[in-house]
C-alpha cells in the first residue's frame, strides 16, 4: 500500500477563509455526507459575527431548508420569544446548527454526518469567539460538551467551554421543539434557563473600556 492510499484531505472548513461570509460561502457546496443529495441549500447559520451569545441546535428542518435560515419554524418562533423574554434579539445573537443540511423527513442526524459538519461549527466557534453559548437539546449538547450525558440532566447547569482559544460559558437547555412537545412544565424550564444565561451574559460581557479623559 503506498503512503499516498493513507492520506485525508483537510476537511474545507479549515481553509475556507478568515471571516464568516467566506467561510459560508464555501460551506454552501459542501458534499461531504449524504445530506447534501436531499437538501434545498445548507443553512450555515445566522445572527451577528461577533455576537456573545451564540446558540447551537440539531439540524434545519423543512422551513430552514427552504428559507436558509435557522430557527423559522415553530420551534423558531418560540425561540424567538424566549431570546426576546431576556431583552435580546436575533440580531444581538448567532444562531447555527449541528448538522447544517436538512436530514430526510425530519430524522436525527446520524454520527457520520455529525462528524462531517462539525469542523463548520468549529470554525463559527472560532470567528464569533462567544462568551455563552446555548446548546439547544440533546445534539449540540453532546457534540460540545463531548459527553453521553443526556439534557434533562444537564440543563440548567453552567459548563467551562475551552477549547481553540476560546473561553466560553456552555448552558445547556432544552430543544425548543421538546418544549413545544413538553408542555408548560417544559416551558417553565426552559424560561428559567433563559434567565440563568442572562446573568451568566452579564457577567461574561467585557467590561467597558475605561475612559482616559
Ligand atoms: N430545529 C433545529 O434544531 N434547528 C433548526 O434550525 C430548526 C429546528
Amino acid at each position: 500500500m503506498s503512503s499516498d492510499s493513507n492520506f485525508v484531505s483537510p476537511h474545507p472548513a479549515l481553509a475556507a477563509g478568515a471571516t464568516l461570509a467566506q467561510v459560508a460561502a464555501v460551506a454552501s457546496g459542501c458534499e461531504l455526507c449524504k445530506l447534501a443529495a436531499g437538501r434545498t441549500q445548507v443553512v450555515f447559520g445566522v445572527g451577528r459575527a461577533d455576537a456573545n451569545l451564540l446558540f447551537v441546535g440539531e439540524g434545519p428542518g423543512e422551513q430552514e431548508d427552504l428559507r436558509g435560515e435557522p430557527f423559522v419554524g415553530r420551534a423558531g418562533k418560540l425561540l424567538t420569544q424566549l431570546i426576546e423574554g431576556i431583552g435580546l434579539t436575533r440580531d444581538d445573537v448567532y444562531i447555527a446548527n449541528v448538522v447544517k443540511c436538512r436530514p430526510p423527513g425530519n430524522r436525527d442526524p446520524q454520527p457520520d454526518e455529525i462528524e462531517a459538519c462539525a469542523p463548520w461549527l468549529d470554525r463559527q466557534l472560532v470567528l464569533i469567539e462567544p462568551r455563552v453559548i446555548v446548546t439547544l437539546g440533546n445534539f449540540a449538547t453532546k457534540l460540545l460538551l463531548e459527553t453521553k450525558e443526556g439534557i434533562t440532566k444537564l440543563r440548567g447547569k453552567e459548563f467551562a467551554f475551552a477549547r481553540a482559544g476560546i473561553d466560553a460559558a456552555l448552558l445547556p437547555t432544552l430543544h425548543p421543539s421538546a418544549v413545544l412537545r413538553g408542555g408548560g412544565k417544559t416551558l417553565a424550564e426552559a424560561r428559567a434557563d433563559f434567565v440563568r444565561v442572562k446573568r451568566v451574559l452579564a457577567r461574561a460581557r467585557p467590561a467597558p473600556t475605561p475612559r482616559t479623559s
